[in-house]
């Protein structure tokens, strides 16, 4: 959670490069399907209005055969379909209305003549267009089609349709119009699921490439702090198995980090030579084991042991001769130790063996073994077999701390060395 609140770090990248992608793209698909979905819509409403329209003239034109015109009569305007009066004769109009549910108004002019609209319980003849509608329709004596006309304070769609007299002039319009707000919520009913299943499909999106960011995050940030205690000196932690396990790049990763802190432990710990425990590591096992002996009562045992006349070995074979005895043994002493302990090189040509939980006998037993296995081992060098013998040195009360244990073994070997060597004392 410390990383989240670094804005640097793979977690902050990962969500601008996961998240937010998916957000814009939502917000791209939504503002376009948007647009197209009003295009459509209102597509869809023209049609409906233009048809209705050419019905209703169509209509009158059937009962009412004859040209639209007006006579003006006590300073009043009636206009006329023929020689039928259109002023206050609505049946028409609503029926029209209640069928289709669109407002209906014919204009002489400028002015309502009969509509279908209603305002406070009345009809608004007398009323009047805007602007617009009279410079596209009256004066264009052109069709045109909105889909924001406000009529009395209400949004609506609407179409209107030029009407002539015999001679042609333009003598007024017939408006057909729908509201918006009636258009749109019915709409709105199946258009609502649809938007529901994006928003949610790109939540879910969002998730799974979170989902996937977080989990190779994640993984980074495990080996980073491996690697940064490793870094620090701290070779005893383990990586978490489920990064190890990986089968992409992050497992080869973790695995490569494992593998370092491997090598780092062995170049620490072991002797280059022989790649037995050197004397660093030694103690600190050997101080470990005497805990377990006095907290968990785990018996030990403490063994020296060092070739007999090796420096004869160096003077007859040369330095490199002696390495190659050395190495033999050391392989002979690692073979024999396993599962019983430990063992490590003490000094030159010196050894030291801990036998883990067994008893002074057993160890003894194992000691001769060892013994015979060394004399009898050959070592090959440059087509010579070189054969060596051993001193060994046992303590043999293991009661009073490390350093009284390696006094007593160092100088039961060198008892030993001073009694003819090749022996166990
Ligand atoms: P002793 O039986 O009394 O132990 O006689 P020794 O000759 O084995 O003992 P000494 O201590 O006199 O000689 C040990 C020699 O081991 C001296 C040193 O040069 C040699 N030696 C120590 N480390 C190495 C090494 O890493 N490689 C080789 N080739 N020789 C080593
Ligand atoms: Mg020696
Ligand atoms: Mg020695």
């Amino acid at each position: 959670m410390k990383e989240m609140k670094n804005r640097k770090s793979l977690y902050w990248k990962m969500l601008r490069m996961t998240v937010i992608p998916i957000m814009l793209l939502a917000i791209v698909i939504t503002s376009f399907s948007a647009h197209s979905f009003s295009k459509a819509l209102g597509e869809e409403v023209k049609k409906g209005l233009v048809d209705i329209s050419g019905t209703i003239l169509t209509v009158y034109d059937h009962l009412y055969p004859g040209d639209y015109h007006a006579v003006k009569q006590d300073g009043e305007l009636y206009m006329l379909k023929g020689e039928h009066q259109l002023n206050g004769n609505n049946e028409i109009i609503d029926d029209i209305k209640e069928q289709t549910g669109v407002e209906i108004t014919f204009f002489y002019g400028d002015t309502r003549v009969i509509t279908t609209i209603y305002q406070k319980g009345k009809r608004i003849v007398g009323t009047g267009v805007n602007a617009v509608v009279l410079k596209d329709v009256l004066q264009a004596k052109k069709p045109a089609f909105y889909e924001g006309v406000a009529i009395e304070e209400n949004l609506h769609f609407a179409y209107y349709t030029p009407i002539s007299d015999e001679s042609g002039d333009c003598i007024g319009m017939l408006s057909v119009a729908k509201p918006t707000k009636e258009v749109v919520s019915s709409k709105m009913k199946s258009i609502i699921p649809i938007i529901l299943l994006g928003f949610v499909g790109m939540i879910l999106a969002g998730f799974v490439s979170w989902h996937f960011a977080k989990d190779l995050v994640d993984g980074i940030a495990k080996i980073e702090q491996f690697l940064r205690k490793v870094a620090k000196g701290n070779l005893s932690d383990d990586l978490d198995y489920n990064v190890l396990k990986r089968e992409d790049e992050l497992g080869t990763m973790a695995r490569n980090a494992v593998k370092m802190q491997k090598s780092l432990i062995e170049l620490i710990e072991k002797d280059p030579l022989t790649g037995l425990y050197n004397r660093r590591s030694a103690d600190k096992k050997l101080k470990e084991a005497y805990r377990n002996k006095t907290t968990q009562n785990i018996n030990m045992q403490l063994v020296l042991g060092d070739i007999d006349y090796f420096k004869s070995v160096n003077d007859t074979y040369g330095h490199e001769g002696g390495d190659v005895v050395l190495t033999g043994i050391s392989d002979l002493i690692k073979m024999h130790i396993r599962g019983k302990g430990f063992a490590a090189r003490w000094g030159g040509e010196e050894f030291l063996l801990v036998y883990i939980d067994m008893d002074y006998d057993e160890v003894l037993r194992n000691v001769q073994k060892l013994l015979e296995e060394v004399r009898d081992a050959e070592i090959v060098y440059n087509e010579n077999k070189i054969r060596v013998t051993m001193t060994f040195g046992i303590n043999k009360d293991a009661s009073e701390g490390i350093e009284e244990m390696l006094r007593e073994a160092d100088e039961k070997l060198y008892e030993g060395k001073n009694n003819g060597r090749n022996r166990i004392v």
